[in-house]
């Protein structure tokens, strides 16, 4: 019997000296460190009684202990469930209770609170802090530095990764030994990872781009990773220099390129710079090759499917494009009413399925029911199409599609005449209720630094290029859009700010 995400991704490193992680003070952590941390939080695991399949949830600040204890879980068979540092005590209730988890990790300061609720759920609660200090890592001193790896099937869960909440509650994933494998082996091949490379981590690891995107890929490669507690402008232009690649959401890229620091000379060596997530505007594209001579390159995926398509390391990367399939990933543009699959070019739901799909939501059968086929086709929510030359493109959410007077109406579309506009740095179009269209179109611009966008020019100028019905009955002015902690745009937050606009 075997482990195989354990050994695919960390038994293959037992007894390495190499790096795994550098950290911001210059300590170097080994895989031989890193795999006997893992192996001493996992020995106590099994010393308070927990068992294969049990879930363990964890809110605590990124750290090398945050990252070994997902380790330790995959080497005791218990279910990894991060949670989101943002959440309060009063929102992780929900994630707990649904989750049913047996051991609470959570940062000191929230010890009392979920101890309270951990013992009416008859759940454990251990303490770790962005320091590594607290009672896990201090109990876990004590115990052996080996660990006799459980055994697990491929088809088994490995993680319960909740969506972000961009569109409403969020759902539990539950992914598989497989899902992550399988994706992780096919990110290594199409994005060329080697032992060599060094990967720059600032992404939070509660998400799946940080956590098994950033890390599969570099466990599987045997590459290491610049181990940062979050993305600070200054120490990342100070590390780049020592980085053969970089994984982002679009915040990253808009950060770096307004600092004037952010050179082609500072670039020179990079071997890859990857954007997901959220989209990428086609500006900061541009404006990335423009300034390092680099093109970066977009992949699109989800909670519930680990990565999907991506833009091809050697050939063409589009700006505004999610890029290919990726070897072993089917993707078909459905209609919503009947899920019929659409001609080439045609707007529709974007479905895919592979050994990247996941096995429902946990405890929702309903949802998993409406939204994973029987033939394991997901149906992501995410509407898009694919163009002649095969490239896809996302053109927002399904929930964020606006129907007004009976027309259908996509966002981005007329988001990307607005960016275009002068003095617009970005912009969010949301459907709002209107008395006699039920939705009309609402434009929110957030202007450059110091300019006031004329807003009769700009809506003068959409109606050149824009269908009637696709011009915005009103624009508004923000400094910032609502964004979450991914840099996903909130949309409900707008449409709820501007519910009663025409109403
Ligand atoms: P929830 O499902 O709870 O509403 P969420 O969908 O934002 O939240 P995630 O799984 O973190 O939760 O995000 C996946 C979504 O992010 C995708 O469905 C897609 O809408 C968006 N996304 C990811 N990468 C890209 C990209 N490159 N371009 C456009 N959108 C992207
Ligand atoms: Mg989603």
């Amino acid at each position: 019997m075997a482990n195989p995400l354990y050994d695919e991704l960390f038994g293959i490193h037992a007894g390495q000296l190499t790096p795994f992680l550098h950290l911001p003070d210059g300590t170097i952590i080994t895989h031989t460190d890193f795999l006997a941390i893992a192996a001493r939080i996992a020995s106590l695991t099994a010393l308070i009684g927990l068992k294969a399949g049990d879930r363990v949830a964890v809110q605590v600040q990124k750290s090398p202990e945050a990252l070994a204890l997902y380790a330790a879980c995959v080497q005791a068979g218990l279910i990894f469930l991060p949670l989101n540092t943002a959440y309060t005590v009063d929102e992780l209730t929900y994630f707990i209770e649904n989750s049913g988890a047996a051991l609470i990790v959570c940062d000191g300061a929230n010890h009392e609170k979920l101890a309270t609720l951990a013992s009416r759920l008859g759940a454990q609660v251990e303490t770790l802090n962005g320091d590594g200090s607290g009672s896990l890592m201090a109990k876990a001193a004590s115990m052996p530095k080996d660990f006799a790896t459980v055994d697990r099937k491929s088809d088994d869960l490995a993680a319960l990764l909740y969506t972000s909440g961009t569109t409403g509650r969020s759902k539990g994933a539950m992914l598989t030994q497989d899902n992550l494998l399988s994706n992780a082996r096919t990110l290594v091949e199409e994005w060329r990872f080697t032992a060599n490379d060094v990967l720059l981590h600032a992404l939070p690891i509660f998400h799946t781009h940080g956590l098994f995107v950033a890390t599969n890929v570099t466990l599987i490669a045997g590459g290491s990773m610049i181990f940062l507690p979050k993305f600070d402008t200054d120490e990342v232009i100070d590390l780049l220099p020592e980085a053969t690649t970089l994984m982002g959401v679009p915040t990253f890229y808009t950060r770096l390129l307004s600092d004037a620091r952010f050179t082609r000379d500072l670039t020179q060596h990079m071997r890859l710079s990857v954007s997901g997530s959220a989209p990428l505007l086609a500006e900061t594209h541009v404006q990335f090759e423009d300034r390092t001579g680099h093109r970066i390159l977009e992949r699109y995926g989800m909670t519930e499917t680990n990565m999907n398509t991506s833009n091809p390391y050697d050939g063409d990367r589009r700006a505004g494009t999610v890029g290919f399939p990726l070897p072993g990933v089917e993707l078909k543009i459905t209609n919503p009413e009947n899920g019929e699959p659409l001609p080439e070019g045609e707007i529709g739901q974007i479905e895919v399925r592979g050994a990247n799909v996941f096995k429902g939501y946990w405890h929702m059968p309903e949802k998993t029911a409406a939204e994973l086929r029987e033939d394991g086709f997901f149906i992501t929510g995410d509407l898009g199409k694919v163009d002649p030359d095969g490239y896809v493109h996302i053109v927002g959410r399904n929930k964020d599609l606006i129907i007004s007077g009976g027309y259908n109406i996509y966002p981005k579309e007329i988001e990307l005449v607005l960016d275009e506009q002068p003095g617009v740095a970005e912009s969010a179009v949301i459907g709002v209720p209107h008395p006699d269209f039920g939705e009309t179109v609402l434009g929110v611009i957030i202007p450059q630094a110091d300019q006031s966008p004329d807003l009769d020019g700009i809506l003068d100028a959409l109606s050149q290029s824009l269908a009637k019905f696709k011009l915005p009955r009103k624009l508004v002015v923000m400094q910032d859009l609502p964004r979450n902690t991914m840099g996903k745009v909130q949309k409900n937050i707008l449409r709820d700010q501007f519910d009663t606009l025409f109403t």
